[in-house]
């Protein structure tokens, strides 16, 4: 779930492997290490903790090596301790196995009791060491390396991305995946494996995507991969576009600030060449495939996880407008288990930044399996399609939907979202144009929503050129240790993100409700404890909101409120209000309301003085379940 890198080159391997490891610190990890070969000797060295412990120790044993693997661990079983740590490593009488994973084995224990039947010994408490002994079990039945890995992992139940070398092969190293993400970087006279693009950027820019239950075997300069049946499998070699500044800080304290900050831009990529303002629609490549399907369509199902769910929200208020569907928004986690009625004819939709989240994987293939729209099914004889609107390029999401949308927002290294929940609220924006407009959506709206687009980055930019306002705000917000969040209709969802964004970097206790609902229950919660954050920009539900405001006023609560450019009379609920640009349309009000909620988790993080850009227990994408 982690990050691996590795390489073999023929020399020296080990800068490949901190560069790498340091480039996804941003992922979020317990401990680290790596494993080192050349022909007379291995070395293995980790540390439990951050990055610069073993950066410490390597510098004083400066190990030399022909191959290498280098992960960070974010522990599933047993605690970040160095034992745990990876590599791990099995002997056998004529060598030993070093090995990285990210995921899960879900059998391990029964093929631990196995091992442990068999005299083998085992230093740490992971699942991943059994892959070790297995391995090195089946080496020295005799098995070449390429044969041993395939044999095991054939018995293997769970998720893996691995990197294996073997001390008697000291030239050649093995990836294998299955559930999460492993990249073959191609060079003239090396070989890199890494789980995340950004630890091989700058070393070469020639990328292979695995595929689940695929082995690769690497040597400097080759490689063949073939599948769990042993056939040889081809693969076009992808360029990558991603650029080293976009994963610098460029003179920002934080990535999470940098990428707060980056919005204006990420939002002309995402719309650059996709609307049509005559028409008052998008034009969505992506989309080509499933445009026979969209007349028939009856409604929406969108499955996402954490931001990305919220996203799905704000966008199922707006995509029910655009598109008179009913919108259905579920969490991937339980999509996935709790057996879903998907009606026919209707339009999966799945949302990821990272497009590797294990759950909205998962609950994709589930979607793709049910519905059997009958329009649909005579053209390609499956389920329901279903689209990804996924940022990374090439990941598995997007590999596995029947269409989509890329977010184009750019690499997001801070842990908690923020530019990508934006372009996510956009991309709906843009499927809901293209759908609405098939449908009833007259010109006039599709042409409000277009301009209401086009007019965004710059009304972003408004925002983030006060944010000395909230900062100035989120030092008080800093002093409380209970905060509600309360919205109505497209921002009640908004609420929610804005509380899940304040929780993940600051820490402090955070709940959203929808306005309406506050005095069903959770106003008795109101307090001189507990601040109360209120969404009340103008729109149609403005005058309801502030009576909301004013019960929470007659109570005694404390108000922060995010409304309207010069609606001075929020003052009378607050001293702290700040307001989005007067002329945005409800299409992009939860957008310039969330910026400001982003602005302020930022400023109240870094007021408590938390690991902003790497959150508590917090990892960038979530790969297991
Ligand atoms: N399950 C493994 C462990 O706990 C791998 C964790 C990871 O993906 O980083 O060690």
């Amino acid at each position: 779930m982690c990050g691996i890198v590795g390489c073999v080159n023929g020399s020296s391997v080990l800068p490949v492997l901190v560069d790498g490891l340091k480039r996804m610190e941003y992922r979020g990890y317990d401990s680290a290490g790596v494993a080192l070969l050349r022909a007379d000797r291995s070395t293995v060295i980790k540390r439990a903790g951050k990055l610069v412990e073993l950066a410490a120790a390597l510098d004083e044993s400066k190990p030399t090596g022909a191959a290498g693997i280098g992960h960070s661990r974010w522990a599933t079983h047993g605690p970040p301790t160095e034992v745990n740590a990876h590599p791990h490593v099995a002997s056998w009488a004529g060598g030993s196995i070093a090995l990285v994973h990210n995921g899960i084995i879900e059998n391990y224990a029964e093929l631990k009791a196995g091992l442990l039947t068999q005299g083998r010994t085992f230093l740490s408490e992971t699942d991943t060491e059994v892959l070790a002994h297995l391995i090195a079990v089946a080496r020295s039945e005799g098995k070449d390396l390429l044969e041993a890995v395939r044999t095991v992992l054939t018995q293997v139940r769970g998720t893996f991305a691995l990197a294996i070398l073997d001390s008697t092969e000291p030239g050649r190293m093995i990836g294998a995946r299955r559930g999460s993400p492993l990249i073959v970087g191609v060079a003239n006279d090396a070989i890199y494996l890494a789980s995340d693009q950004t630890a091989i950027l700058g070393h070469t820019d020639q990328l292979v995507f695995l595929d689940d239950d695929e082995i690769v075997d690497c040597r400097s300069g080759t490689y063949t991969v073939i599948d769990f049946e042993a056939s040889v499998q081809r693969h076009e070699v992808h360029r990558s576009e991603l650029q080293l500044e976009e994963i610098q800080k460029s003179g920002f304290p934080h990535f999470l600030l940098k990428e707060i900050h980056a919005q204006p831009e990420a939002v002309r990529d995402i719309l650059r060449g996709r609307l049509i303002l005559e028409d008052g629609i998008s034009h969505l490549g992506g989309l080509d495939t499933i445009m026979p399907f969209l007349p028939w369509l009856d409604g929406i199902d969108t499955v996402a996880c954490g931001t990305s769910y919220y996203a799905g929200l704000v966008g199922s208020y707006l995509l029910e407008r655009m598109t008179e569907l009913p919108v259905h928004v579920a969490f991937a986690s339980e999509f996935r288990y709790r057996s879903p009625v998907v009606a026919k004819g209707t339009l999966g939709m799945v949302i990821s930044q990272s497009g590797e989240t294990a759950d909205t994987l998962a609950a994709l293939r589930e979607l793709k399996r049910r519905g059997n729209h009958p329009q649909e099914q005579r053209r390609r004889g499956g389920g329901n399609p279903v689209i990804g609107l996924v940022n990374v390029v090439g990941s598995s999401i997007a590999r596995e939907v029947d269409g989509g949308v890329y977010l184009h927002a750019g690499p997001e290294i801070s842990v908690a979202s923020t530019k990508a929940f934006t372009a996510q609220v956009i991309a709906q924006l843009l499927v809901g144009l293209q759908i609405g407009r098939n449908r009833r959506l007259p010109i006039t709206e599709g042409q409000h929503i277009v301009r209401a687009l086009h007019a965004l980055p710059d009304q972003i930019q408004r925002i983030l050129d006060r944010s000395a306002d909230i900062e100035a705000i989120a030092d008080r917000v800093a002093g409380y240790d209970h905060v509600m969040f309360l919205g109505r209709d497209a921002l009640y969802p908004v609420a929610l993100e804005g509380a899940l964004k304040l929780k993940e970097v600051s820490y402090i206790q955070a709940e959203a409700h929808a306005a309406g609902e506050m005095k069903h229950g959770p106003i008795a919660l109101t307090g001189p404890d507990l601040l109360t954050i209120y969404l009340c920009p103008k729109n149609d539900l403005y005058e309801k909101a502030r009576s909301n405001l004013q019960e929470v006023k007659a109570r005694g609560g404390t108000l922060v409120i995010v409304g309207t450019e010069g609606d001075t009379s929020l003052r009378e609920f607050s001293d702290d209000v700040v307001g989005i640009p007067a002329e945005a349309p409800i299409w992009t009000q939860p957008i310039l309301v969330n910026v400001w909620l982003q602005l302020l988790a930022y400023y109240a993080a870094v007021k408590r003085g938390t690991d902003v850009d790497q959150p508590r227990n917090l990892a960038k994408s979530v790969t297991v379940e």
